[in-house]
Formats: C-alpha cells, structure tokens, sequence
C-alpha cells in the first residue's frame, strides 16, 4: 500500500473565482463578480475536468466533491447539477459521496436552497462570520446580523448536515463578547462549525491598512486566551474540537473533504488557481491551474509539479497532526523515512502540548495553538 495518495481518500475540489465584493482580510483568488457571463467558464472547468480523467485512468470514483471560492453559491442550481454530473460522467461519485456548497448568507436568502438540494449538494456550509453588526460591518461583509439569522433558517430547514464558519480574534475584540457571541452561535444548532481566527495577510485591504498603522492586528497572547475559551465553551455545548479550528456534533458531521487534505489523500483542483495532489505512476504530484479566469478559459492544463519525499513529508506532518485523532506514528515513519526523534516527543509530552495514544501523537489544546511550530520539530530535514 501507498503512503499517501487517493487510498486515504479522493476529492475534488471546484474554485469558483467571484465574489459580490472582495472582503478587505481576503487572500484568496477572487475577482468582483459583476454581470459576467459565466458559461465559458462552467464550460472550461469541464473540459478541464475531463482532461484530468484522461490523465487518471486508475483512479476511483470521487469521496467527496466540494465547491469553494470565491463565492460558489452564484452558480445557478441547472450550473451546478451539470458539473456534479460531468464529474459523475468523468470519474463516478460514489453513492455516500459528501457534496459541500459553499454560501454566502444572501445568497442562501435570494436563491431556494432546496434548489441546490435538487442539484446534488448534501451539506451546505454557511459564511456568517460575525452575529454582530459592527463586526460584520469591520468585516466587509455584504450581510447583517438579521440576515445571517434568517439565512441560517432558510439553510437548515433543507440541510441537516451543515456548517457555519465564524472569524474571531478580531482587533479589540474582548473574551467577555467573544464568549456572548460563539454561544449565541452554539445556540443555533448547527452539527458543525468552523472557527477562525482573522488572520492579516498583507497583500489584502488589511494588510494595507497594518502597514500604514491604522489597524492593529491582536497579539499573540491575547489569541490564544480566545482560542482555550473557544475550546471550553464548544466542549462544554457537545461541539469538540475534532481539528485546530472545526467542531462537530457527531462523526458524522466532520468535514469529510478535509479529512482528505489531513490525511494526504489525492484531490482534483478544478478551476482558476485551484490547487491538487494526484498520484500518478507512483509520484506524488502538486497541480496548479493558470490562476486569472480569462487565462483559465484560453488553457486550463494545469502546472504540475512531482514532489520529493521531502515536499511530502513537509506537508503530511502538519495536515496529519491537526485533527484530534492524531499523527500515526508508525506512518509517519513511512512517509518520512525516520521515525521522530524520540526527544522531541518526549519534550512536547513533558511541556504538555501532545500526548501519545496508541502510537498516535495527539496534540493538547496547547499543543493546537502550536501546531505548526510543532511540526517543524517533528521534521527530520529542517
Ligand atoms: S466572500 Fe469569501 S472568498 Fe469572497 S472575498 Fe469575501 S472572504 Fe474572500
């Protein structure tokens, strides 16, 4: 058996580049929506699409099939039920595959989410961000608090399965609201939640206005106190942590496309900038389509680049380490070449941040908040 590749999972991602507006913390490939017409690229992400299969002849049918952005959910229904069924046609999906929309709130509120219901999708995941205006308002969000209730309605009167993603660690912001806030959250119901702290990246409208001093980003302790209340409150209302930033109800409601990502199974990347891992006569194999839509449409074979053992250890021991089911130690071993050093796991058992459970390294909450730096540890090439 392999050590990475579609054995552990095989998803496929679509990016779908538009956004109404562009979010001033946004680092993403997106591009302003406008009144485009958007046929020529549905109809380039299924040439692309069937090139790829062309080039997988081996692989199996799709786990999971997830449309991100960008903003997905403007896709019209009849778009979307096409590309489920040219992936369908392509590769196959199976018949327990998740199918996850992204959506905006006003977009759940202008369309019938029963119509993306009737195209394929079986679990909707939900961008509120924030439950307070102000916050949103910061945000650059097209959508208010009143909104984002009634969208989160309209969504769960079609999806049982269904998430909703918050950012917090918002400049100023302090642990009394925040604790207001994530259990006014808890208290809608949702199976699962994804939970992010802003981060300020400086090539966005945020990152312009951290340089010229007029924004300044939380500190790093102050993170960290949000993050350990994050955790305690979700823990305490039957929403664990089951990775660094998601929390689910039940097994069932995990991200089953990011386990894909976590545990280095194989994706399909389809669409302007979209990123894949395939394997491929034995490699490993990173894609990257053209990332400007117009250049997308004119070629949309994407760059791929045969990564070392190195490259894929470098990215399996973070993936690996993030969900609380933790690092396997003995495929680590396979996939690095050397087990880890048996004083770093030492050290990162004695100063608390991971413990070891049937030869997996599970990383504590404090360990959670490090995960990164813990990770270089583990690398043996650094
Ligand atoms: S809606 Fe999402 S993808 Fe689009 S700009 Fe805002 S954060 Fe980025």
């Amino acid at each position: 058996m392999r050590d990475t590749g579609p054995e552990f999972g095989f998803g496929l991602y679509f990016h779908w580049p538009y956004c109404t507006r562009i979010c001033p913390y946004c680092d993403f490939n997106v591009y302003a929506a406008k009144d485009r017409d958007t046929e020529p690229l549905v109809a380039a992400m299924i040439a692309d699409l069937e090139a790829q299969r062309r080039r997988l002849p081996d692989h199996p049918e799709v786990d999971s099939v997830f449309f991100g952005g960008g903003t997905p959910s403007l896709l019209s229904p009849a778009q979307m039920a096409l590309l489920l069924h040219k992936v369908n046609d392509a590769f196959g999906i199976a018949s327990s595959a998740e199918i996850t929309l992204e959506a905006n709130p006003n977009d759940v509120l202008s369309a019938n989410p029963k119509s993306w219901a009737e195209a394929g999708i079986n679990r909707l995941s939900v961008g509120i961000q924030s439950l307070q205006d102000e916050a949103l308002k910061f945000l650059g969000r097209d959508h208010d608090s009143t909104q984002a209730r009634t969208a989160i309605d309209a969504a769960q009167s079609v999806f049982d399965n269904h998430s909703l993603d918050l950012i917090y660690a918002r400049p100023g912001q302090l642990l009394k609201d925040w604790e207001a806030e994530l259990t006014a959250m808890l208290a809608l119901g949702a199976p699962h939640l994804s939970l992010y702290e802003l981060t300020i990246e400086a090539r966005t409208a945020f990152g312009h206005r951290a340089a010229r001093g007029e924004l300044m980003p939380m500190g790093d302790d102050e993170q960290a106190d949000l993050y350990e209340l994050t955790q305690a409150v979700c823990e305490a209302a039957g929403l664990p942590a089951y990775e660094v930033s998601n929390h689910a109800r039940a097994p069932e409601f995990e991200s089953r496309h990011n386990h894909i990502y976590w545990a280095s199974g194989d994706w399909l990347g389809i669409g302007p900038g979209a990123h894949g891992r395939l394997t491929m006569n034995g490699n490993r194999i990173a894609t990257e389509a053209p990332r400007r839509p117009s250049d997308y449409e004119l070629n949309q074979k994407p760059e791929a680049t045969p990564l070392s053992r190195t490259d894929t250890a470098r990215e399996y021991v973070p993936m690996a380490l993030r969900p609380v089911s933790g690092l396997d130690l003995e495929r680590f071993e396979r996939v690095v070449g050397v087990p880890p050093a048996p004083d770093v796991l030492e050290d990162l058992v004695s100063n608390g941040l991971a413990g070891i459970n049937d030869n997996k390294l599970v990383l504590t909450v404090a360990g959670r908040l490090v995960a990164d730096h813990i990770a270089a540890l583990l690398i043996p090439y650094e």
